[in-house]
């Protein structure tokens, strides 16, 4: 689309093509024609995902830098990716810059994407751009899986082990101590940590393509809602419910500080959480043992956290003192500005 200023909308794209394009990763014609043209190879399927970040619904400029912003923006595709089993590619970036963004936030937006999308060997072959009040962000990925790889968020089926990857409610945490300093002391240390766990989550595509190679995974999706919301939706969408056992939910020691110092349960934030980009897994029973050794020899980082079953017991939880209560669901919803 056309935008304002056309002439100053070439040199940007010039820019970004110059800076951050690239031809690699089976593609035929990058930034400058209509289309970008790809080759994929013929025997496999490609996954293709967008998603939208918009300023002040999912990320906020007064604590986050323009690179950071780029860089989840990433996150949030490859993590999409990640949970079908696939191998990221190629990606599209399409922004609206309001007048205060400078040039210098401009490059720092892509450094930020292909910080990582150099690391997950993505290559940018396009994009579009114009203004607006406030910064929107949208990319879009694709990516390649193999037919008998692909994983969906339907397959499981009750009696299944559900696992999560690395630790939840991190992310969560971080973002409160980012909008709200906190007032009791918490270590400088562990906000940092849980601060960074929010601006630059890790998406799992060595563990995705893992489960997806060995058909391990009966079922998965990444968390970008929180456990409980995503967990309700997975097993709504399959007709199931599920336990969850509390005591097993992964918590980082930097989660379990601030908690204490919110006085607040960890498993609390860790259930109703957001932007974890950890992928929530289900397998058959047999695969347990695979699955430990694998977390044994450093493979895979998975909790086994619960199990699902018939749809009529719903969304349970064992609590640390071992009573079974519902799960209360709370969808994220970002933050409100
Ligand atoms: P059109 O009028 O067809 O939208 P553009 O002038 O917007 O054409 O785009 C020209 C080329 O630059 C296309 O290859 C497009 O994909 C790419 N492009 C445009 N904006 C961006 C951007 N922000 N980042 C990366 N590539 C971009
Ligand atoms: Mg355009």
């Amino acid at each position: 689309m056309p935008s304002p200023n056309r002439l100053e909308e070439f040199a940007l794209i010039q820019r970004i093509a110059k800076r951050f394009g690239g031809l690699q990763n089976h593609t035929i014609v990058g930034i400058g024609d209509d289309c970008a043209v790809t080759q994929p190879n013929s025997k496999n399927l490609q996954l293709i995902t967008t998603d939208l970040l918009v300023e002040d619904v999912h990320f906020n400029r007064r604590f986050t830098n323009s690179r950071d912003i780029g860089y989840k923006a990433m996150v949030a595709n490859l993590s999409d990716i990640a949970a079908m089993g696939g191998v990221p590619r190629q990606f599209l970036a399409s922004i609206a810059i309001p007048p205060s963004f400078s040039r210098n936030d401009v490059d720092a937006l892509y450094e930020g994407m292909m910080e990582l999308g150099k690391t997950a060997g993505v290559a940018l072959i396009g994009g579009d751009t114009s203004t607006a009040k406030k910064l929107l962000l949208s990319l879009t990925l694709i990516g390649e899986v193999k037919p008998s790889h692909v994983v969906q968020r339907t397959g499981l089926r009750v009696g299944d082990a559900i696992f999560v990857t690395g630790t939840l409610g991190d992310s969560n945490a971080g973002l409160r101590i980012l909008q709200t300093p906190p007032r009791k002391h918490v270590p400088l240390a562990c906000r940092t940590w849980l601060s960074q766990r929010h601006l630059r989550p890790t998406a799992r595509l060595n563990a995705g393509q893992r489960l997806a190679k060995c058909k391990i995974a009966t079922a998965m999706i990444d968390l970008s809602d929180g456990l409980s919301g995503d967990l309700a939706h997975i097993c709504e969408l399959n007709a199931v419910g599920a336990t969850i056992n509390i005591t097993h939910l992964p918590i980082s020691d930097a989660l379990h500080t601030y908690a204490h110092h919110l006085d607040k349960p960890a498993y609390e934030i860790a259930l109703q959480g957001g932007e974890d980009y950890e992928l929530l897994f289900t397998t058959r029973p047999e695969s347990l043992s695979r699955i430990k050794r694998w977390n044994t020899h450093g493979l895979l980082d998975a909790s086994h956290i619960g199990t699902i079953t018939p749809k009529q017991q719903g969304l349970q939880m064992i609590t640390p003192t071992g009573l079974t209560r519902p799960i209360r669901i709370q969808s994220y919803e970002h933050f409100r500005s």
